[in-house]
């Protein structure tokens, strides 16, 4: 019984804490090296984790800066993105996407995704482009690519700019019909990602980079994000102050080293849940898409339609078991952003999914005692 309730005690949707524990004489010894040298902003760390960031995902250049939206907007500032210009965005992702397009003036234009993936659907992006389209930005959502060969193709075509949040997803592998295998974020025209706490790479506070394989992308991208200077004191263009701070640097130096293996244990707590779920008759397991390794970010099912969400997720708190709704209400749908939507039925697989989709914990120190009581209270539910 003791046993019992301390794996109730435990159980989260992230552990950070315990990560921390594990790698605590490696990620003190690093902060402290920064306390010594007192060169809290760009300081050696920083430059020398752009560089492994670069090395590791195969990216021709990486920006750091303050965090996944900045990261966004700078993205849309150095591609020249002007108002009234219209971005394709899907309606079920995380704010920060839309937020970005709209506060610049650009109109941003929603697209559903795809019902089993979770993923922008490629099949409508044709009916989404005027003569104002200047760009998609397509999100990597809970973990896996998007289709990005079609995406990419489709962009070409229609001469515009692909800008790719990685948020959820860094460290995931694309492989195109060539067999050519390439990261999440370094596929399109930029990539953008966040270090927040409880993403995949996360540091202790903010911080976020940006990822391109142009070099005069590149240095627009620095540039913006250093209030529009090359030189001191000489602005060339209208930027803005984003920069990773150099203790965030350090950190993430150390969190990079065991990304892989981080990635690894989401996977093997995926797969259990997957064993868990096969063929369950009122909990969908999440799809993979085609061509894309999945690192796991979240673990998202959907529930049948009969099934009372709410009910359900206080179920499981009261056994102990945290669960997210990763998202409740489509961008569409939004107060911020009804001018952009604001019809219900408009993107039907967005709605739904809302109303369906659940997350369940996974994180990198998941215990197997405390998935198989996860797993147990989840499954115990529907008997
Ligand atoms: C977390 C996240 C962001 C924003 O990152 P911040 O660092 O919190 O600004 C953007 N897009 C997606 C999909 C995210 O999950």
């Amino acid at each position: 019984m003791q046993d019992f309730e301390n794996i109730m005690e435990n159980i989260q949707m992230v552990d950070l804490k315990t990560q921390y524990e594990n790698i605590k004489e490696e990620v003190n010894s690093a902060i402290q090296e920064v306390l010594n040298q007192t060169a809290f902003i760009n300081g050696p760390q920083v430059k020398k984790f752009a560089a492994e960031l670069k090395e590791y995902t195969g990216a021709g250049y990486v920006i750091p800066c303050a965090n996944g939206t900045d990261a966004l907007q700078i993205a849309m500032m150095a591609l020249n993105f002007k108002p009234g210009d219209e971005v394709i965005v899907p309606a079920f992702t995380y704010v920060a996407t839309v937020e970005v397009i709209a506060l610049l003036g650009l109109k941003p234009v929603f697209i559903d995704v795809t019902e089993d993936t979770f993923e922008l659907d490629t099949t409508q992006l044709e009916s989404k482009v005027t003569d104002k389209t200047v760009g998609i930005v397509t999100v990597h959502l809970y973990g896996q690519c998007s289709n990005m060969e079609v995406i990419l193709n489709f962009a070409s075509k229609h001469n515009l700019k692909v800008i790719e949040d990685t948020a959820q997803a860094i460290g995931a592998v694309y492989t195109f019909s060539d067999g050519k295998k390439m990261q999440a974020g370094t596929m399109g025209d930029i990539g953008t990602t966040s270090f927040f706490p409880s993403k995949n790479l996360g540091c202790y506070g903010d911080g976020g980079a940006i990822f391109t394989n142009n070099s005069e992308l590149a240095e627009k991208i620095q540039i913006i994000a250093n209030h529009g200077q090359k030189r001191k004191y000489y602005h060339d263009s209208i930027g803005v102050n984003s920069r990773l701070d150099t203790l965030q640097a350090a950190i993430l130096s150390i969190k990079l080293k065991y990304l892989d293996k981080y990635s690894k244990a989401r996977n093997k707590v995926a797969e259990r849940y997957d064993e868990a779920f096969q063929n369950h008759p009122k909990i969908t397991k999440p799809a993979r898409v085609k061509n894309s390794t999945h690192v796991f970010h979240q673990y998202t099912v959907r529930l049948s339609e009969s099934i009372n969400r709410d009910s359900f997720k206080s179920y499981l708190a009261e056994k102990g078991v945290p669960s997210m709704v990763y998202y409740p209400l489509p961008l569409h749908l939004q107060k911020a952003y009804l001018e952009y939507g604001g019809m219900e039925g408009q993107f039907p697989i967005s709605e739904k999914l809302c109303n369906q989709v659940i997350s369940f914990p996974i994180h990198t120190e998941m215990e197997q005692e405390q998935q198989d009581y996860i797993i147990e209270q989840i499954l115990n539910y529907f008997k």
